[in-house]
């Protein structure tokens, strides 16, 4: 760190304060010194708060729920019917082709390792370096093909297809995130799907950071498998999805061995279920589906206005940053490029971790610093920028208001022009 003793300050300073255990549907969060009364959420990439008709989903499911698909009892029959509702509603919510299936996972990582453990054994992966970890790792080393970092989309594409042409016979799976979790930047998805479709391959969509800010669907896209989180949808932690194509998945030993992925045991068989189950071995996380699918549920019906939110606090947020001396933003593909809410910064003169500590500490402003579980891209951004090896991310939301924005513009400015 550039100066520890103002780190150690700001982090007492933040640590020490007095933060309210709850935490209202306005998010507000007083902090001990009275100049800052409404905590300003810039780390929506990270985890989003919970909607409050997902609250209401889960209150209302908790006093009954009880086994699905096994028992007969009332509750459990209700409960089932929850349970396939919401796998009926998170497909909907990605425009799933009718024999799509849609599978419940923990988060986007779960959903990503399970479509990695079911490849066919002679498949080839491509995917580019610049991606969130849990897209760029659960693939076998041996048969995965790294891209560098793209820098235009018309060069993605084009590196995609290339990689295709070289690739050896057999399967391929092209693995591409939607929303960059570094840079907000939108990747040439449908391009992309049609590359890999003229080379008889099949893609996958990482829509972890896009699925909360912009409409994903799969028909449309052409994409084969979409993989989601449902705690940066506005839900809370344990549930996910991987929706898209059954084949590959019935084709696949179970991800979990266990009850609810067997058709029949015997002593000298088992013979495994197809569909969904397959897949969902032991109790499911109902309530957390439940939830899932409430978010998918208020998230469609809000669309655009969620969408013409955050464009236009993005657009403040950018426009601000960009008018500070030292202040540096990094981009994948460049200012111009399609965006969801997010920004990676750094200020000259400060570690990354300061100015995030001093942000919190200070204002009351809640951002991220780091590398942000995407390390290759965050060096390959970085590499202009010696002093820096980590950056600051801002990731706006549902939680964010116009304030919020103009707060944190504000104090890196400050920061920026008088030092901590
Ligand atoms: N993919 C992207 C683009 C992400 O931003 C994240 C999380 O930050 C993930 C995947 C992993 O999500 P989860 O931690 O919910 O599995």
């Amino acid at each position: 760190p550039a100066n520890t003793t103002a780190t150690r300050q700001a982090v007492t300073r933040l640590t020490t304060g007095s933060i309210p255990a709850t935490v209202g549907a306005d998010l507000l969060v007083p902090l001990a010194d009275g100049r800052v009364t409404d905590y300003a959420n810039f780390d929506h990439g990270a985890s989003a708060p919970c909607l409050e008709s997902v609250r209401r989903a889960v209150e209302a499911a908790l006093p009954s729920y009880a086994s699905v698909h096994r028992g007969n009892g009332y509750a459990s029959r209700i409960t089932t019917q929850w349970y396939e509702r919401a796998r009926a509603e998170v497909h909907s919510f990605v425009g799933a082709r009718e024999d799509d299936q849609v599978i419940f996972t923990r988060q986007t990582t779960d959903a990503l390792n399970l479509l990695a453990k079911a490849l066919p054994a002679d498949a080839t992966v491509i995917v580019f370096e610049s991606e969130h970890h849990a897209a760029l790792l659960p693939w076998p080393a041996e048969r995965t093909v790294r891209l560098a970092a793209p820098s235009t989309t018309t060069g993605a594409v084009t590196a995609v297809a290339d990689a295709l042409r070289q690739a050896p016979e057999g399967p391929r799976l092209v693995v591409v995130t939607g929303a960059s979790n570094v840079t907000g930047e939108i990747f040439p998805i449908a391009e992309l799907a049609a590359v890999a479709r003229a080379h008889g391959a099949r893609i996958c969509l990482d829509a972890a950071q896009l699925a909360p800010h912009r409409e994903v669907d799969i028909a449309e896209l052409d994409v084969d498998w979409v993989a989601l989180s449902g705690h940066k949808l506005y839900a809370p932690y344990g549930a996910g999805a991987l929706i898209g194509r059954a084949d590959w998945l019935n084709a696949a030993d179970p991800y979990l061995y266990g009850g609810g992925a067997t058709a029949s045991v015997t002593t000298e068989a088992t013979v495994w279920n197809e569909g969904p189950a397959r897949h969902e071995g032991g109790s499911p996380n109902v309530i957390g589906a439940i939830a899932l699918a409430a978010a998918c549920a208020a998230i469609s019906q809000h669309r655009e206005a969620i969408e013409q939110h955050e464009r236009s606090l993005l657009a403040r947020l950018r426009t601000g940053l960009a008018q500070i001396a030292g202040v540096t933003t990094y981009d994948i593909f460049g200012a111009d490029a399609d965006r969801v809410g997010t920004v990676c910064f750094t200020v000259a003169g400060i570690s990354s971790t300061i100015t995030s500590a001093a942000l919190s500490a200070e204002y009351g402003i809640g951002v991220r610093d780091g590398k942000f579980c995407a390390h290759p891209l965050v060096g390959h951004l970085l590499q202009d920028s010696p002093e820096h090896g980590t950056a600051v991310r801002a990731s706006l939301g549902l939680g964010t208001s116009r304030e919020h924005v103009d707060r944190l513009v504000s104090a890196v400015r400050t920061l920026a022009t008088k030092g901590l």
